[in-house]
Order: C-alpha cells, then sequence, then structure tokens
C-alpha cells in the first residue's frame, strides 16, 4: 500500500520509506491543468511506490511534465533514471553543477559510497539519464506546469548543485536539504560531506526568506512553516561550533564524541538517524579542515 497524502491543495505527498522506514523521505507530485510533476524522485527503489502513487491519483504517465531534482544525491535523484522511461514526457530539471552526474553517474555513486558506507544498499542504483532529456536549470528560471510557473532557485551549502524550486503563485517552496531535515516535527541538520559549506548555506537562508514563502515543503519530510528558515540559520551555527570543539581529535572520535552530546541533550540518536548525524558531523569536520587548509 502506498502511503501518499495531500498535503496542501492538489500538491501529494509519497513517503518513499527511505533507509525502508517511514517517515524519512519523500518526493512530491503536483498538478495543475492536466500536467503533472515531480518534486524530487526517491532513490530507484523508490520507482514502485511513485508511479502506483500516479495510479492512486490518476495521473496518466504521459501527463508528466517535469522532474524537479533538488539536487543528484541519490535519496533525491536516484529515481529519476528509472523512472524517465515510464515517463514518455517528462524531463529533468537539474543544477548544472548535477548534470554531468545524472549522465555518468559513475562518480556519484563512488562519492555516496564513500559517505554512507554500509547503508549504500538503501540507496539502489543510478541508472544512467539520456542528455537529451535533462535540462539545467539557471537560477531564476521559469517553468510551466498548467498555470503554475516553478521557479528554479540556486541554493548551494548543502552541495554546490543544490536547486530550490519555487511556486510564486501559492508561495511553495521545495527545500530539498537547503534548510535541513525537518523530521517528526524537529529540524535536523545536514551538513554531510563532500561540499559542506557554512557560507553558502547561510546565504542561501538569506535567498530563501527572501522570497517570502507562505509553507516549507522538505523532501525529509513533509510541510513546514517558514520560520524554520530562521531556525535553521540558528541550529547551524550552533551545530557547526559544536562539532569545531572537537577538531583537534581523529575523525572517528570526534563523530563519537558529538553523538554523545547530542544524545545527552535529548536529540533523536536512535536507529534511521544515527548514521544521518554521523554524516553531518563529518561534514562539518571537513568543511572545517578545508577552510584551515586555505
Ligand atoms: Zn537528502
Amino acid at each position: 500500500m502506498v502511503v501518499l497524502e495531500e498535503v496542501l491543495p492538489a500538491l501529494f505527498l509519497v513517503d518513499i520509506h527511505h533507509f525502508g522506514q517511514p517517515g524519512l523521505g519523500g518526493a512530491y507530485i503536483l498538478q495543475d491543468e492536466g500536467e503533472a510533476a515531480l518534486f524530487d524522485a526517491g532513490t530507484s527503489l523508490a520507482k514502485d511506490r511513485i508511479l502506483e502513487a500516479m495510479d492512486a491519483l490518476g495521473i496518466k504517465r504521459a501527463q508528466v511534465r517535469w522532474l524537479f531534482l533538488t539536487h543528484v544525491h541519490l535519496d533525491h535523484a536516484g529515481g529519476a533514471g528509472v523512472l524517465l522511461p515510464e515517463l514518455p514526457n517528462a524531463k529533468v530539471v537539474v543544477h548544472p553543477r548535477g548534470a554531468k552526474h545524472l549522465a555518468d553517474p559513475t562518480k556519484l555513486v563512488a562519492s555516496t559510497k564513500n559517505a554512507v558506507g554500509e547503508r549504500f544498499r538503501f540507496y539502489g542504483e543510478a541508472v544512467p539519464i539520456p542528455e537529451n532529456r535533462i535540462y539545467s536549470a539557471q537560477d531564476r528560471e521559469i517553468f510551466q506546469l498548467g498555470k503554475l510557473r516553478v521557479q528554479a532557485i540556486d541554493s548551494p551549502g548543502h552541495a554546490p548543485h543544490h536547486l530550490c524550486f519555487f511556486v510564486p503563485e501559492r508561495g511553495w517552496l521545495f527545500t530539498g536539504d537547503a534548510v535541513g531535515l525537518y523530521i517528526k516535527g524537529r529540524l535536523l541538520p545536514t551538513t554531510v560531506p563532500p561540499s559542506f559549506d557554512l557560507e553558502a548555506s547561510l546565504a542561501t537562508l538569506d535567498r530563501l526568506a527572501a522570497l517570502n514563502p507562505q509553507k516549507l515543503l522538505f523532501t525529509h519530510f513533509g510541510p513546514g512553516e517558514p520560520t524554520l528558515i530562521e531556525g535553521y540559520r540558528k541550529l547551524l551555527l550552533s551545530w557547526v561550533e559544536r562539532v569545531r570543539r572537537h577538531l583537534d581529535k581523529p575523525e572517528e572520535e570526534a563523530v563519537s564524541a558529538v553523538l554523545a552530546e547530542i544524545q545527552a541533550e535529548g536529540f533523536p540518536v536512535g536507529p534511521g538517524v544515527s548514521g544521518d548525524w554521523s554524516m553531518s558531523v563529518r561534514g562539518v569536520l571537513q568543511y572545517l579542515r578545508r577552510r584551515e587548509a586555505g
């Protein structure tokens, strides 16, 4: 049974059961005037859930016009390669810096294996996408979906190839990972290797706030209020400071020390999220060391 929720009018969230668990990862389906779009596509393991959701909504495969990918990390983009053969009229919209990784995912897969370790089995496969189905979006470029416009917003920080997507008619902002994770009502950092960059993230939060969004739509997981943008700024600053205090330790020791700290403070560090926390500590350590190295 596919888990499908209408989170806002004509906007549906498909739970892709990332890491085999509910409530951690999703893909959005938006319809207008007989056209449909996906916002993020999960991993390749999400394919059947997404297609089932479209069937349940009565959306024909040929109606899907866009696959908007916030970035090329496999939990957002991995599903695109296996979905495209089913969606004859869809184009994949991606950041110019991500496009080559969709056409040839070799490096992306290697980098994911390196970052996620034993959890790689949850990331599925990455099928190369034909170049004529990939569209590199410029910052502020507008895409038409029925009568709605969808605007690509360059939003580096979590990754240099990150876009958010804004629907100005509704004030909806699809945040990908640019505003962190929002799991069970709690904002959590996502500062993963290899490219997390604090300054870029903070500048992105300014750009997103300036759009004056009415609703944020997190891939991880679900809708949230726009005040979370400011909340994430504070969280990021304190998170990077926390990791910085362990910068002189070997990486594994630093990861354990930070995890012990946040567990003692009541943050959820159980199965399903401890891997995310570890990755986010590593991403900050690598960022701080890059900065030290100048
Ligand atoms: Zn993600």
